[in-house]
């Protein structure tokens, strides 16, 4: 294959956290320029110029609330394979994050969930933008669907804190906790 037929093959996408070498746009090679004193270098295309924005995903979660209870699944599959967390997805384009959230909640423990006010917008650094909705109404028998081990219902003093997936699962229930007046999670609890 020719240098020039090599630019120019199909870009091949980028696994999860790997740079994109490729242009989305004609499949130039990209490289990192500074283009914004004060902003943090860009990948540029070499062939069209197009900047290739890195930007967060964004996840969408809810709480299913019943009867004093929450839902929280186990997952099957890593990050976080076999520990406990709240029904939640990517956004897709196109969709808002309040109906990922309802998709999420009917594919992964096959509840119809109604959401209710936001309890907040957590995240870190790696994941930075997990939007968790509480739930107004919640129908049906919670199964283990897909990438789910198990469901379970907790009041609010069997909440597994040492057994959560990830850290903005804990920043979530924390802020649900404090918002409802239930029990704290122990502060000796690792966060990992
Ligand atoms: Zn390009």
């Amino acid at each position: 294959m020719s240098q020039a037929e090599d630019q120019h093959r199909a870009p091949r996408p980028p696994k999860p956290g790997e740079t994109p070498r490729f242009c989305p746009a004609c499949g130039g090679q990209l490289a990192l320029q500074l283009i914004k004193a004060g902003e943090p270098e860009r990948l540029v295309c070499q062939a069209c110029g197009r900047v290739e924005y890195l930007d967060p995903k964004v996840a969408a979660c809810v709480v299913p609330e019943r009867q004093g209870k929450i839902l929280l699944l186990r997952r099957s599959i890593n990050p976080g394979r076999g520990k406990w967390v709240m029904p939640g997805g990517f956004v897709d384009r196109g969709e808002l994050p309040a109906e990922a959230a309802v998709r999420e909640a009917a594919e992964e423990v096959g509840l119809e969930v109604e959401v209710g006010p936001l309890i907040g917008v957590f995240g870190t650094h790696v994941s930075p933008i997990i939007i968790v909705y509480g739930s107004l109404r919640v129908e049906g028998e919670a199964e283990p669907l897909d990438e789910t081990l198990a469901v379970r219902w907790f009041a609010p003093s069997q909440i597994p804190w040492a057994d959560l997936a990830f850290d903005s699962t804990r920043q979530a229930l924390t802020s649900l906790v404090e918002q409802r007046g239930w029990p704290l999670p122990p502060v000796d609890v690792d966060s990992e």
